[in-house]
């Protein structure tokens, strides 16, 4: 082989990071990298100590591989297999919704209506990141994830395994197959309006599970059905937190005044974009 055909970590890096781009990918140096990282077990200082040495033709084949893939628009979480959200590490895969940095605000939202010993219901449950990062920050607290689909249950148990008998799962089609009453129900629910999916990154309309992200025509259909249902499931006083899209805080805080929810408050994410909507069971 000559000099020039070498495959030092630097060529293969710089090559990946054009392949990427000309791929039409968004943060092609990043997700090279990650990519490389993740291949070869490599950080940054091992890197630039090694840049010249000839990557191992395992890793290189497999580095090609998942290069691929990327190429075609699955997202680098799928590839990895792991996420971060709230500080925490998640299980992936294609059957779940990546967890979106968005989604802490909820997070946060959730955690100031909890002191220690409440139950928690997550609706839609997906990865379970929710969930977990809740319980794992209070832990006097337990909960229930509920999701329709026993693929994401079964990565939402892995996520939460951890917190043992604090948090359960069950296979249920929003309140349907639920059981007890909750100081706090808590949902990330498919909101996104039908026709807008396609207008989405090929990343998300392609290879995000469909189920999670569609919100039916309006994109408003599970906040109908999880906002009159959950009165039958919150304890007096008990709070409902949902995740919403950056244009519907008005509409689902309506829901929410109509069926007779007070101290109703819209919140934003890091972007000043409104995220959440918030609001208490109030006596009918
Ligand atoms: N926030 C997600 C997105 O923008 C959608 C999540 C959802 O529908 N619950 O793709």
């Amino acid at each position: 082989m000559t000099d020039a055909n070498r495959k030092t970590l630097k060529s293969v890096l710089e090559s990946a990071i054009l392949y990427l781009q000309e791929c039409g990918i968004e943060d092609a140096a990043r997700d090279a990298w990650l990519l490389m990282e993740y291949v070869s077990g490599m950080n940054h200082s091992t890197y630039y100590a090694n840049s010249s040495d000839e990557m191992d033709r395992g890793q290189y084949q497999r580095f090609r591989e998942l290069l691929e893939k990327r190429g075609s628009h699955i997202p680098l979480q799928y590839l990895t297999g792991e996420a971060w959200f709230y500080g925490l590490c998640f299980h992936v895969n294609e059957h779940v919704l990546i967890p979106r940095q968005d989604t802490e605000v909820l997070v946060e939202e959730a955690l100031s209506h909890l002191s220690g010993g409440e139950r928690i219901l997550d609706l839609c449950t997906g990865s379970g990141c929710i969930l977990t990062a809740i319980l794992h920050e209070t832990p006097g607290c337990t909960g229930t994830g509920a999701d329709i689909s026993p693929e994401a249950l079964e990565i939402a148990a892995e996520n939460a395994a951890e917190l043992g008998e604090r948090a359960q799962f069950v296979k249920s089609d929003l309140f349907r197959d639920v059981e007890g009453s909750y100081d706090l129900i808590v949902s990330n629910p498919p909101y996104i309006r039908t026709q807008v999916i396609e207008e989405l990154m090929p990343e998300v309309k392609d290879h995000e599970p469909r189920i999670a992200l569609d919100g039916k025509e309006d994109g408003l259909y599970f906040y109908r059905r999880i906002i009159s249902d959950a009165r039958g499931y919150l304890k007096e006083g008990g709070y409902l937190c949902v995740e919403i899209g950056y244009d519907q805080g008005q509409e689902v805080r309506e829901l929410m005044e109509q069926s007779g929810y007070t101290d109703l408050v819209v919140r934003r994410d890091l972007s000043g974009l409104d995220r959440v909507v918030s609001g208490r069971k109030g006596p009918v």
